[in-house]
C-alpha cells in the first residue's frame, strides 16, 4: 500500500502540473496536497486516506481526470474516498458551498477526515499567503463556511478536531491584524 501512495502522488503532481495555489504566494498546488496528505497520515489515516488525499482535488481541477479513470488505477476504495470530497462543478459555485454543509453528516469516517484536513490547510493558507483579490471580509467568511462544513462531519478524532480549531483561531487572529483590527 506504500507503493499506492507513491502512485497517488505521482499521478497527482502529473495532472496538478503548472497549477498554484490561490494565495499571493503562489504556491504551487502540490504543496496543498502534500500538506493534505500529512495531515491526514498524521491523524490516522490509513494508506486509502492517504493516497485520496493525493487525489482529491484531481478530478474537480484536472479536467479530463475522471472517476472512471481514478478507480480504473487506484481501486474503488480509494476512487469511492475521492468521490466523496469532491464537488459538483456544474452546479454554481455557491450551491456548491451549499451542498458541502448539507452533505456533511453523510460522509464516511475515511472522507470526513480528509475533508477537515483539507479545510486546515486552506484555513492556514488563508492565514500564511491569503487570495490577493479577497478582502478581510471574504477571507472571514470563509473560515465560517469551513466551520459550518467541518460541524456537520461525523466521526471526527478529537485530535483533529483540536488542530482544526488552532488553525481557525491563529488565521482570525493574522487576519484581524492585517485587517488593522488586532484582537485583545
Ligand atoms: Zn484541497
Amino acid at each position: 500500500m506504500q507503493d499506492m501512495i507513491t502512485r497517488a502522488r505521482s499521478f497527482a503532481v502529473e495532472r496538478h502540473q503548472g497549477q498554484t495555489r490561490k494565495g499571493a504566494a503562489k504556491e504551487p498546488y502540490t504543496v496543498h496536497l502534500e500538506e493534505v496528505a500529512a495531515l491526514v497520515a498524521e491523524f490516522g489515516g490509513s494508506h486509502e486516506v492517504i493516497a485520496a488525499a493525493w487525489l482529491h482535488d484531481t478530478v474537480e481541477d484536472c479536467e479530463p481526470t475522471s472517476h472512471e479513470e481514478i478507480a480504473a488505477i487506484f481501486g474503488d476504495a480509494i476512487a469511492s474516498i475521492v468521490a466523496e470530497v469532491t464537488d459538483d462543478k456544474n452546479l454554481p459555485k455557491e450551491e456548491r458551498k451549499r451542498l458541502q454543509i448539507v452533505n456533511a453528516p453523510k460522509k464516511s469516517a475515511q472522507a470526513a477526515l480528509l475533508k477537515i484536513c483539507d479545510k486546515i490547510s486552506n484555513i492556514r493558507a488563508i492565514g500564511n499567503s491569503p487570495p490577493e483579490d479577497w478582502p478581510g471580509e471574504r477571507q472571514l467568511a470563509y473560515l465560517a463556511w469551513a466551520v459550518s462544513v467541518v460541524e456537520n462531519l461525523p466521526a471526527l478524532p478529537d485530535a483533529v478536531q483540536a488542530e482544526f480549531r488552532a488553525s481557525l483561531s491563529a488565521t482570525e487572529a493574522a487576519i484581524l491584524e492585517r485587517i488593522g483590527h488586532p484582537m485583545g
